[in-house]
């Protein structure tokens, strides 16, 4: 008989962490699998807002989190799940969800969707050709390899805002390129860039070309700057936004919202019995490296209550 998992979380990042930490602690047999461990809050150059760290990278966050779950020995495997397939969903006493990934497949008695977003491209042409070669997604990552040269970053968020910052340590010149007339990052973000001598905003305008022989030479704006839609540029970051990593849950039958994301509860329930999700992949409107995490642990609380249930022999809630 294959090994049954109690709870498998799909996904490393915050909210998948947090959420086998507790899964741990209430003794669960839990199991993480995700492709990076610390996901996308790897790339989050500098957080200032997780209590108990005035300030703090992203990776060493995570790092935290994964010195927490080892010490509490959960077992984690750096696999890519294709597929997520229930078995006898209708009798929750057998019910087993299959996960299956591109090295083996695992069985769980429930589920946590924790698997987040990805980085969403500009389709701008000229994009795919210079990616690696002057176009980045990640500024934390790249932006010392932009040393005394101008770049710019598009977008209008937090993560353009907290780019640009990061990136003008090292270039000589940075523009924000937003497509609307005002940012929406975090008013502390916006008023840290305006005040930076280094960068320039340039609102209502878009990036539709990028050129370049080898390496990002210039970028073709929407509408003139300085008397050119010509601006050039050595460095391009595209910081606007993310995709929502859903199509497993979709697959077996889990309920997303419009914005493709999964549709939770208070508890972090989907609309299936024994699947949960939390973190940037559900549909709470605030989405930070501590909201993640507590919706982990919710999610974790919710899965071991059911659990309790079912061995306990109590009636519980079938969910489609
Ligand atoms: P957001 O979705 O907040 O912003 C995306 C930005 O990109 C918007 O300004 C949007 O423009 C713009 N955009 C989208 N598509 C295009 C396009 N095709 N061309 C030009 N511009 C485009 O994404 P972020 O990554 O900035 O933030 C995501 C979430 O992560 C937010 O909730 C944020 O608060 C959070 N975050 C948290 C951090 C932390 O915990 N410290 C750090 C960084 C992010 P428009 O406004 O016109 O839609």
């Amino acid at each position: 008989m294959d090994e049954v998992w109690d709870t498998i979380i799909i996904g490393a990042g915050s909210a998948g962490m947090a959420a086998a930490i507790y899964a741990a602690r209430f003794n669960l047999k839990v199991l993480v699998i995700g492709k990076e461990v610390g996901g996308l809050l790897n790339e989050s150059h500098n957080v200032e807002n997780y209590p108990g760290y005035k300030s703090i990278t992203g990776i060493d966050l995570m790092l935290k989190f994964k010195e927490h779950m080892d010490n509490l020995d959960v077992p984690t495997k750096t696999e890519w799940v294709t597929e997520v397939k229930a078995e006898n969903y209708d009798d929750p006493k057998k019910c087993i969800y299959n996960v299956i990934t591109d090295k083996g497949e695992y069985k769980g008695k429930t589920i946590i969707f924790t698997n987040g977003t990805k980085h969403r491209k500009l389709n701008a042409k000229g994009e795919e050709a210079l990616s690696g070669k002057g176009v980045s997604y990640c500024a934390t990552c790249d932006a010392a390899f932009y040393k005394n040269i101008p770049v710019a970053i598009v977008g209008g968020g937090d993560s353009a805002a907290l780019a640009g910052q990061l990136v003008s340590e090292f270039a000589s010149k940075v523009y924000v390129i937003v497509r609307k007339n005002k940012m929406r990052a975090e008013p502390i973000n916006l008023q840290r860039l305006e005040k930076n001598e280094k960068v320039e905003i340039l609102y209502e305008t878009e990036v539709e070309e990028i050129l370049g022989e080898n390496l990002v030479e210039k970028i073709i704006l929407s509408k003139e700057y300085n008397g050119s839609k010509e601006l050039p540029v050595e460095g391009v970051f595209i910081e606007i936004g993310q995709i929502i990593q859903s199509e497993l849950a979709e697959k077996m039958g889990v309920t997303l919202n419009e914005r493709k994301e999964i549709i939770i509860n208070e508890n972090s329930e989907t609309n299936l019995r024994g699947v949960y999700a939390a973190g940037d992949v559900g549909n709470k409107e605030y989405k930070q490296a501590l909201t993640g995490a507590s919706e982990g642990a919710i999610a974790a609380f919710a899965a071991y209550a059911l659990l309790q249930k079912i061995h306990e022999g109590e009636d519980v809630d079938v969910r489609y």
